[in-house]
Formats: C-alpha cells, sequence, structure tokens
C-alpha cells in the first residue's frame, strides 16, 4: 500500500523526522487559507498522486503569494499528471499539499529498503539527491552507499558514520542524521514498511536536514496489523 507525500511526512513528524509544516488542501480556497495560516512568505504546492517525477512534470510550483498558491492549485486540481513513473495516461490530482518553501543548499538521497537476497533492511545513500536515482544506480554506482542493518544487532554507529561520511556531512550533520536514521528504522520496522525514499533529503541554509520529499510503501501482508495505516 502507498501513501501520498503528505501521510508520510505526518509518519516522519510522528517518528521525530524533521520535515517543513504543510497542510494538505483540496480546493483553491483550503489552498489559500492553508498557505496564510501556515505563514511565511514561499509557499511549495504539491500534487499529491502516487508517483514520483512530479517536479519536472509540473507538478511542484513554487508560490511568493497567496494569488500564487491559488493560482497553482487550480492549474492542478481536476487535472491529471503525467511522469515519467505514471503511464500516458497519468494520475489524477484530488488533493494538493501546501509546504513552506526551503532555502535549499544541497539535495541529498536516502532510502531505506527490504534486501529480500540479504535478508536484510538495507539502507541506501548518496550525495546525488533530487535527480532520478536510477540513472544513477545504473551509470555512477559508486555514488551510492549502501548498509544492511543486522536484525539482532540493529543500525550501528559505525553504519551511519559510513553514510554520514559518504554523503558529506559535517561533524553538527551527522549528529542530526544519526538520530534521523534510529528513527527511520524504528519507523520502518514498527510500520512494516518496504519502502521507504527521502529525494530529497535537503541541507537548508541554515545548515539542518530537513526531509523534503517522502515516499512509503507499507508491506500489503502486515496490513492487518496496521489498522490506523490502513
Ligand atoms: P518529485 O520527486 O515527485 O519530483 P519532490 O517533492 O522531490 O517531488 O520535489 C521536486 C523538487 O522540488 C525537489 O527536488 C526540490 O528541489 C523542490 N522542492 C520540493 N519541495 C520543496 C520545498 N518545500 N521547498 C523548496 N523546494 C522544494
Ligand atoms: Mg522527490
Amino acid at each position: 500500500m502507498n501513501l501520498h507525500e503528505y501521510q508520510a511526512k505526518q509518519l516522519f513528524a510522528r517518528f521525530g523526522i524533521p520535515v517543513s509544516s504543510g497542510e494538505v488542501a483540496d480546493s483553491p480556497k483550503a489552498a489559500r487559507s492553508a498557505a496564510a495560516t501556515l505563514g511565511g512568505d514561499l509557499w511549495v504546492v504539491k500534487a499529491q498522486v502516487h508517483a514520483g517525477g512530479r517536479g519536472k512534470a509540473g507538478g511542484v510550483k513554487l508560490a511568493k503569494t497567496l494569488d500564487e498558491v491559488e493560482a497553482a492549485t487550480v492549474g492542478m486540481l481536476g487535472q491529471r499528471l503525467i511522469t515519467k513513473q505514471t503511464g500516458a495516461e497519468g494520475l489524477p490530482i484530488n488533493q494538493v499539499f501546501i509546504e513552506l518553501g526551503s532555502d535549499i543548499e544541497r539535495e541529498l538521497y536516502l532510502s531505506i529498503v527490504v534486501d529480500r537476497a540479504a535478508e536484510r533492511i538495507t539502507f541506501m545513500a548518496s550525495q546525488a539527491g533530487g535527480m532520478d536515482i536510477e540513472e544513477v544506480a545504473a551509470e555512477t554506482p559508486e555514488q551510492i552507499f549502501t548498509v544492511a542493518i543486522n536484525p539482532g544487532a540493529g543500525l550501528q554507529p559505525y553504519q551511519v558514520r559510513k553514510m554520514g561520511f559518504g554523503l558529506g556531512l559535517t561533524p553538527d550533520q551527522l549528529k542530526q542524521f544519526g538520530k534521523m536514521c534510529s528513527n527511520l528504522c524504528r519507523l520502518f520496522i514498527e510500520c512494516d514498511l518496504s519502502l521507504l525514499e527521502i529525494n530529497p533529503l535537503i541541507v537548508n541554509d541554515k545548515g539542518d536536514l530537513l526531509a523534503l520529499d517522502g515516499k512509503i510503501n507499507i508491506e500489503d501482508n502486515a496490513l492487518f496489523r496496521q489498522p490506523d495505516l490502513v
């Protein structure tokens, strides 16, 4: 079962993983009042569909005024968004997520999958975030750092350091990253996920890590014990 970005970010927040403030909306008026409630002077209007590649397909729009928030929402709701991941018929946009805009210093990649061959939950991290990770994996696989978690021992500090150094993090960011990774691990296991992806994981202008996108798949065979998520 897939979650929408805004739902994934609700889970992130519940597990202590830093995200921006945001609100989901299903009408231009609701989008406008969501932005007004959030405050600030830069918002991002994000189409909520079960597919990535939205940015390149016009499904992620920056807005500098409440009028622009409303106009971007009018342009999305009721349309079908066609991205690299949707096929030609696209997916209907029924909701948008209004989020505070971030000043981005770096875009990193972080994901957790179940490596069935190794029978391990496995982290993947790369400095090449914000792009098509499939291309990075195919053309420059050395840019992806992989760490497999021993189910008995759990995530180890040396594994966090391996990924953190690979990501080129500062000592302070490495501390944030360690906390984030153990919270992500807890989320992954407690919620029976089969995939969790943060692309991009950003470093913002204050030097802090923030999950700017969120993709979550829940293992279908475990849905019976995740009634809240269902
Ligand atoms: P997708 O992966 O479907 O294209 P993302 O959520 O990753 O959608 O957004 C695409 C890009 O838009 C990001 O890589 C980032 O550069 C930008 N972006 C997304 N959310 C924000 C935000 N809150 N503030 C600033 N830029 C954003
Ligand atoms: Mg993304």
